[in-house]
């Protein structure tokens, strides 16, 4: 078991020596419990564990050689940043540490996740420090957040973004948007976008999302061979990994995982339900639901969130490999694939949960939404209802990142899963 230092040697800490302590006993405690306490482990998940380890407990730098560009949600288009020959880092953050700092800095009742980023960005205490930060206009917290985070010295840069995606109009909008990103982040590194490193750069990602399918397929499978808190870690992993190691360690897992599918090894029992989570992105180390739902006996077999399965969706689909034409195509694919609530409309989010549902064979759904989180809290109802329309059992969730949390809500999990099982059993499934 790997082990950190819990100040015993009566030393006086500053305040930044003492929330890394703080942010190494939670990524830890959570490393820990994947390692250990779920059964069959996974061989090639020791890469991922490791990188989170010598991350978030031990502040090691991945990137010192690089451009750090870092970014506030999904809509950055990565393939533009690595053309650049900059590093990605996604900056939202699952840290309770951190969301403690950002509740003095922001409303007491905001999102935690917006709350901890900031909290993460004021406390300079990072292992990958970004040299510039692009905020796309999403939810309104996040969208006002980035004007705090400036005030800690930071260049943050607002990517203009819409909140509807089926006009032409939207389209437009976004299409100028991700152009001018792309001038302003070339101007920034000094470097050109071409025709051969932009190709290079979507076929590299593109490549990077074929893996996730091909892993998110396996789990269709009766014998499960993989948790969902690990695919989740291999999905957090994507934020800041490089990315050719993160490459290299999913073809690994993928191998591993094909062997054992071949081999009838899973993880789950033959009544444990199967769940499709969604809402609120579970992001490291906060995994307080997704543990609950596996200690409990189900098992995660798809997510419909922005930490995971909606990072890798749809590829960039180029007609023309000129680069105005590659960043059109880019912008298009990152607005229309994305299915956050934030948009005025959220049907396809919806048929994607019930298509996610009829291809994993899931017997629920789990929602959570984070509190203070008003576009998940507000979408939860329209989400509750299709379900219920096509008969699909869902629970709705509020949390936040205070471990204090966890009694009451297992409750409802255990609840929600022996009444899965139950039907299950009726069913002789
Ligand atoms: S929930 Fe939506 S706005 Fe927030 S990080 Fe995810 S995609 Fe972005
Ligand atoms: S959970 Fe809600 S408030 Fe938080 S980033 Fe996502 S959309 Fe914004």
């Amino acid at each position: 078991m790997s082990h950190i230092n819990t100040n015993q040697n009566h030393k006086i800490e500053t305040p930044h020596e003492k929330q890394n302590r703080h942010k190494a006993m939670e990524a830890i405690k959570v490393i820990n419990t994947l390692k250990e306490e779920f059964k069959s482990p996974i061989k090639s998940m020791d890469y991922f564990y490791t990188l989170f380890e010598d991350v978030y407990c031990h502040q090691k730098s991945l990137h010192n050689d690089k451009v750090k560009v870092g970014t506030m949600c999904i809509q950055i288009p990565s393939e533009i940043i690595y053309a650049l020959d900059g590093v990605p880092i996604r900056l939202c953050n699952g840290f309770y540490t951190d969301d403690e700092l950002g509740s003095d800095l922001m409303p007491s009742k905001s999102c935690p996740l917006v709350k901890a980023s900031v909290g993460h960005l004021s406390s300079q205490n990072l292992s990958d420090k970004p040299h510039m930060i692009y905020s796309p206009t999403t939810c309104d917290q996040k969208t006002k957040a980035g004007a705090t985070i400036e005030s800690f010295g930071y260049d943050v840069v607002d990517v203009d973004f819409p909140r509807t995606k089926e006009s032409e109009i939207s389209r437009e909008f976004f299409r100028r948007s991700i152009r001018n990103f792309a001038v302003d982040l070339s101007k920034k590194t000094g470097k050109k976008l071409t025709k051969k490193n932009l190709k290079s750069s979507i076929g590299k990602v593109g490549y990077a999302q074929s893996l996730y399918h091909r892993l998110s397929d396996l789990r269709k499978n009766k014998n499960v061979p993989i948790l969902g808190v690990d695919m989740f870690l291999v999905t957090n992993a994507f934020f800041f990994d490089k990315i050719n190691n993160w490459i290299e360690a999913t073809e690994h897992l993928l191998q591993e995982l094909e062997t054992r599918v071949k081999e009838n090894i899973h993880v789950a029992g033959k009544i444990s339900p199967r769940i499709v989570y969604t809402g609120s992105p579970p992001i490291f180390p906060n995994y307080k639901i997704p543990l609950l739902i596996e200690e409990s006996d189900a098992i995660i077999v798809a997510d419909e969130t922005c930490s995971s399965n909606r990072m890798f969706n749809d590829r960039v689909a180029v007609d023309e490999w000129f680069v105005n034409n590659m960043l059109d195509s880019m912008a298009d694919k990152y607005l229309k694939s994305c299915t956050c609530p934030i948009f005025s409309k959220n049907d396809d989010r919806i048929r994607r949960i019930i298509e996610l549902v009829r291809s994993h064979d899931a017997d629920g759904v789990v929602y959570q939404a984070f509190a203070g989180c008003t576009v998940y809290e507000l979408e939860q109802r329209s989400v509750l209802e299709a379900m219920e329309k096509e008969g699909i059992s869902i629970l709705y969730l509020e949390s936040d990142y205070s471990p204090s949390q966890s009694g009451q809500l297992s409750t409802r999990v255990e609840a929600f899963i022996e009444s899965l099982k139950m039907k299950k059993r009726k069913k002789g499934k």
